[in-house]
């Protein structure tokens, strides 16, 4: 019998792919899932071939979970992608990845988008100089993101950022790592997405 790493591997477990839940972890080789430390068949036991509505729900609970959102926010950023002009799964995905919360973890300020969270909801982040205490702020194009002045903000994101060093900024974000700035460059496009999915499933289980 494999070890026991927690419920967040478990979440990856079942969706049999990495989430990206535990921080740096996620990044080594004790990734549960790198691993591969628990017995063949644990991960799918899917019974079948899926449906496409549980094919749909698949791909949903995927971004919900990578994204650390409830249901109630995830439909009211479908409802916002529906009524955009672009592509509607495209235009979901950028919404998620503009979150602050996801920003703050991309930088490398934060091992995970939960530890993001707490860090923004303590108003250890600046953006546009002014504190934001909003995991899901939206970001937008020049924005500037800081951690604050203070000792204690610049000790934790400095202390993070040793230990994310191996992390990759996207492009979209322009990380002054030394200043512990970052600035919005451009909006994220599908490419920047990490996560595998299949976003046009999701758009297919919402819209009926
Ligand atoms: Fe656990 Fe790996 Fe998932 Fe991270 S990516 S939560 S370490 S299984």
């Amino acid at each position: 019998m494999g070890r026991y790493t927690g419920p967040k591997c478990r979440l990856c477990r079942r969706e049999g792919m990495k989430l990206f839940l535990k921080g740096v972890r996620c990044e080594s080789e004790k990734c549960a899932i790198a691993r591969r430390d628990y017995p063949p068949g644990q991960v799918t036991m899917r019974r079948g071939k899926p449906s496409t509505f549980g094919e749909g729900l698949r791909e949903k609970q995927k971004v919900k979970r990578f994204y650390g959102v409830m249901e109630k926010q995830f439909r009211r950023y479908f409802a916002e992608a529906s009524r955009s002009k672009g592509n509607t799964g495209e235009t979901l995905l950028q919404i998620f990845e503009r979150r602050l919360d996801n920003v703050v973890c991309k930088i490398g300020w934060a091992q995970s988008r939960a530890e993001a969270r707490q860090l923004i909801c303590h108003g250890h982040i600046n953006v546009n100089g002014r504190r934001v205490s909003i995991p899901s702020f939206q970001v937008s194009v020049n924005d500037e993101v800081a951690a604050r002045g203070d000792a204690k903000s610049q000790k934790f994101v400095r202390g993070r950022l040793e230990e994310t060093k191996g992390r990759q900024c996207p492009s979209w974000i322009q990380a002054e790592n030394e200043n512990t700035k970052g600035k919005v460059v451009s909006l994220p496009t599908r490419e920047d997405v990490s996560i595998p999915v299949q976003e046009q499933l999701i758009v297919e289980l919402l819209s009926k």
